[in-house]
């Protein structure tokens, strides 16, 4: 099913000539299906960064004022599943940054 789903975005953004690095992501990033996602990981957290800061309080970041990010915990290129809510968090720009970050230094 998820397999399914970024293939034909592949194809069809393809035919588009965009940059080879974003296909994956974009033909994803795209469904209803990934957006339906986001929007149902953000509104569970109300808004709010799920991430926990080093002495264990939740971060203050939120929505309107931050931009909020639904995040894979388990990336999808790392088998990740793409639309299970409880693969889902809610973090801001910081957190989302640090956190990619960290699955890429994981995947070396
Ligand atoms: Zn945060």
């Amino acid at each position: 099913m998820a397999l399914r789903l970024v293939t034909t975005g592949l194809r069809t953004i393809d035919t588009r000539r965009l940059k080879p690095m974003a296909k994956k992501a974009d033909g994803h990033y795209q469904t209803p299906e990934h957006k339906q996602w986001r929007a149902s990981v953000i509104e569970r957290a109300g808004g709010r960064c799920e991430a926990l800061t080093i002495d264990g309080k939740r971060c203050r970041k939120a929505a309107p004022d931050h931009r909020m990010f639904a995040d894979h915990k388990v990336e999808i290129k790392d088998g990740g599943a793409p639309f299970d809510l409880d693969n889902g968090q809610c973090l801001c720009g910081q957190h989302h940054s640090l956190k990619t970050a960290q699955a890429r230094a994981a995947r070396r």
